[in-house]
Formats: C-alpha cells, sequence, structure tokens
C-alpha cells in the first residue's frame, strides 16, 4: 500500500455540482477538504434551474441568470403556478462554488475503503484508493460521483436548442407543456415541451422525456422538437446550440458517505437535485445525518411516484399532470421539494391520488400495489 502524505477532514469524490458545494461548504467551515475528480476543472454546460424557495441563501443572486415569478403549465389548460423558478447561469454557479484553499486531485477514484481494524491494509479512517494504488486517508470520505447508467434504471432525456428571445412570441416561461403539437402518435411515449429563458436575449427550448426505462432517444427528441417549432412558427437556422440531456433518475443511495446523485438527492418524479444538494451541503459537511427515517420514507414514496409515472398510459400524463399543478402549491412544493417532510410529501400524494379521475386511479393503485 503506497500511502500518501495528504490527510484531509473530509476527502470529496467527484466535482460536479453536488461534490462542489459540498466541498465549497466544507471550506466555508474551516475545514481541510481534498476533492478528487479526473477533470476537475472541467466546464459544466447543462443548464440547471431549481425552484427558488429552495435554495439556501448562501448561494449568491448573481448566479441567476433569470428568475420567473410564474411559470406556466399547459396540461389540458394553461395553468400558471405561483412558485418562483430560477435558472442558473451555470458558469456563474460553478465559479461561485470556490474551491480555494481545498487539495485537487486530478484523478480517477478506484474505490472508496472502510475504516478497518484488522488486516495487512488496516486503517481506522476512511480512505480512497486512487488507480496508481496510492492510498489517501481522510477524516470522512463521501462518494459524490453521480450514477453511472444502467439499463435498469429510469432515464430523463431531453433535447434542446438555444434561440434568439425576439424568436419567442408565447409571452410564458413553460415549465411544463404537454400540448400535443410535437408529431407524436398518441399511443406512443409522451414527452413535453419546456421553453425557459438563459439570458435576456437567449431562451432555451427543450423536448423532454420526464422518466422512461428505456427513455425516449434523442434523435426521436430532436424530430419532435422540430415539429413542435414548426406547429408555432419558429424556423432555426441550423447553427443553433444543442442541449443534449441523459441522466439516470433512480440509483442513488440514501445513506451517510454518499452525496448528490450518488446519495440519491435526485426527485425520481422530475430528475432535479441540484438545489438539495446546494440546501444539504452544509449539514453533509458537518457530519449530520440527511437520512432521517422521515427522510427515507420520502424517498420510498417518491419511488412509489416515479413506478406510477412508469405505469400512466401515455395519453393520460396530462391528466396526470392536470390535477397536480390544480393542487395548491404548499402541496406542489412538499411533494416537490420537501425531502424530509412526511407529512406534506403523504398529504400531496393522497390528494392528488384523491383529485384524479377513478380510471386513473385505478391503474395507480395496482401498478403501487405490485
Ligand atoms: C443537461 C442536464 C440538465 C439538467 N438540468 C437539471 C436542472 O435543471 N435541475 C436539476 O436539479 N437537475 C438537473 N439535471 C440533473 C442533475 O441535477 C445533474 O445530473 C447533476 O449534475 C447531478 O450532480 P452530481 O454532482 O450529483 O453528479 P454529476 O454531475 O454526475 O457529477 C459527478 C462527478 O463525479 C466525477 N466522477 C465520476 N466518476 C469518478 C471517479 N471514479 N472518481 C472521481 N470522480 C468521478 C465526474 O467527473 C463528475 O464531475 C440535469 C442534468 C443534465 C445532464
Amino acid at each position: 500500500m503506497i500511502q500518501s502524505g495528504v490527510t484531509s477532514d473530509l476527502i470529496v469524490c467527484g466535482a460536479g455540482p453536488a461534490g462542489r458545494a459540498l466541498a465549497h461548504r466544507a471550506l466555508a467551515q474551516g475545514q481541510s477538504v481534498t476533492v478528487i475528480d479526473p477533470r476537475p476543472g472541467h466546464r459544466w454546460t447543462a443548464t440547471y434551474a431549481a425552484w427558488a424557495d429552495e435554495l439556501p441563501e448562501w448561494v449568491p443572486s448573481r448566479t441567476f441568470a433569470a428568475v420567473v415569478e410564474r411559470p406556466a403549465v399547459w396540461t389540458t389548460r394553461r395553468i400558471e403556478v405561483e412558485r418562483e423558478y430560477v435558472v442558473f447561469d451555470t458558469a456563474a454557479l460553478q465559479d461561485s462554488l470556490d474551491l480555494t484553499g481545498a487539495t485537487i486531485i486530478t484523478d480517477r477514484v478506484a474505490e472508496i475503503v472502510p475504516p478497518s481494524r484488522s488486516g495487512p491494509h488496516a486503517l481506522d479512517m476512511p480512505s480512497v484508493r486512487l488507480p496508481s494504488g496510492a492510498v489517501l486517508p481522510g477524516g470522512r470520505v463521501v462518494d459524490a460521483r453521480g450514477i453511472p447508467r444502467s439499463p435498469a434504471l429510469a432515464e430523463q432525456t431531453a433535447y434542446g436548442v438555444v434561440i434568439d428571445s425576439e424568436q419567442w412570441a408565447e409571452p410564458d416561461t413553460l415549465f411544463m407543456d404537454w400540448r400535443a403539437d410535437n408529431g407524436a402518435d398518441p399511443g406512443e411515449p409522451r414527452s413535453f415541451f419546456y421553453a425557459i429563458p438563459l439570458s435576456a436575449n437567449t431562451i432555451l427550448l427543450e423536448e423532454t422525456c420526464l422518466a422512461g426505462r428505456p427513455a425516449l432517444e434523442s434523435h426521436t427528441l430532436e424530430d419532435r422538437l422540430m415539429h413542435r417549432l414548426r406547429s408555432r412558427g419558429i424556423t432555426l437556422t441550423g447553427t443553433e446550440r444543442v442541449e443534449r440531456v441523459r441522466f439516470p433518475v433512480e440509483g442513488g443511495r440514501p445513506r451517510a458517505g454518499f452525496f448528490g446523485a450518488a446519495g440519491a438527492l435526485t426527485h425520481p418524479a422530475t430528475g432535479y437535485s441540484v438545489a438539495a444538494a446546494l440546501r444539504t451541503a452544509d449539514g453533509v459537511a458537518l457530519g449530520d445525518s440527511i437520512w432521517t427515517p422521515a427522510a427515507r420514507t420520502v424517498n420510498r414514496l417518491r419511488q412509489t411516484g416515479l413506478r406510477a409515472l412508469l405505469t400512466l398510459p401515455p395519453q393520460d400524463l396530462p391528466l396526470f399532470f392536470d390535477a397536480f399543478f390544480a393542487l395548491p402549491v404548499a402541496r406542489q412544493r412538499a411533494y416537490l421539494s420537501g425531502r424530509d417532510d412526511l407529512p406534506g410529501t403523504a398529504a400531496a400524494m393522497s390528494a392528488l391520488f384523491a383529485a384524479l379521475p377513478w380510471r386513473l386511479r385505478r391503474k395507480l393503485a395496482a401498478a403501487i400495489v405490485r
């Protein structure tokens, strides 16, 4: 065993949004931090967004590219969601999670080894093994390496283009638009349209498959987006910046030692995890357990929600979201953001169930029992 001289209070494996947020907050608390990532300086390109009320106050407003007061949802009708939605300036968010003072190691973590008091490599603190064989012990080690893709895991996929906002005539920021003008046959898996400002003069238009096992392929979403944009009178030049999205919405481990997507912070019914990581980074940096019994039960309820989504016939998804977005915002918030709010999550799910037509209730009940 080659033991490195570096010992930190905290070793963070992975410098995506979660790992970087955790390392940043641990540094702010005065801890010594090591961050290991094969590409630690890699610039993030994904467009991240979150509900404003989910964000901790230490996230500076200069990281916001746009703040939308009331995003709209289209189901069988137009609904305004009375909840502020923030689109991040991705580069500014990454830069704000400053890692000055951390030891940065550009490498892959081969293995995270728990403390052990016996055996030839006994170390009574956790450690990280690098491919070279070097071993780095640390006071605590947190795995924020994301989730590798697998056909067993439901994924979210999307295809988007960035256009000049002058080309966008609709007055709304569209959080979720299920209108059927994307050329898909009614029996095919559904995708929705997402239209959000990225700056004062650019807008992202994206066709999204919320969750699928397997999810819709990028080329299908591209065809649907092109069809939808033609239906809405928007002509592309072919030179627009493209965003392709594909990531698992399940597969994380809800336990200490894991964080971000790896730590089950991804909401399986929305794919969102960035705000949850920012919000819990301080506590995890301090060594608190964020997986209380209530949070574990909420996590299981959310998995049930994903099962329900995957079970619903495609033509019923707009009805399902119509019932969801007709709930009071406090209920919506509890389900979407109440990571450890068990009474709120259970109340939101019951209210949603009660608001659905009988036909859908029967289908969902069968899926949940299964
Ligand atoms: C295009 C796109 C748009 C999205 N939009 C949103 C959104 O609007 N809002 C939202 O909340 N979520 C969004 N998501 C989903 C989700 O929040 C992201 O996937 C988020 O990046 C998860 O963060 P993470 O840090 O947990 O994991 P990752 O971003 O996957 O980061 C993992 C890090 O670990 C590193 N790593 C991997 N293997 C190793 C190893 N062996 N050793 C060391 N390091 C390793 C990787 O290099 C990477 O830097 C989006 C995802 C995509 C792809």
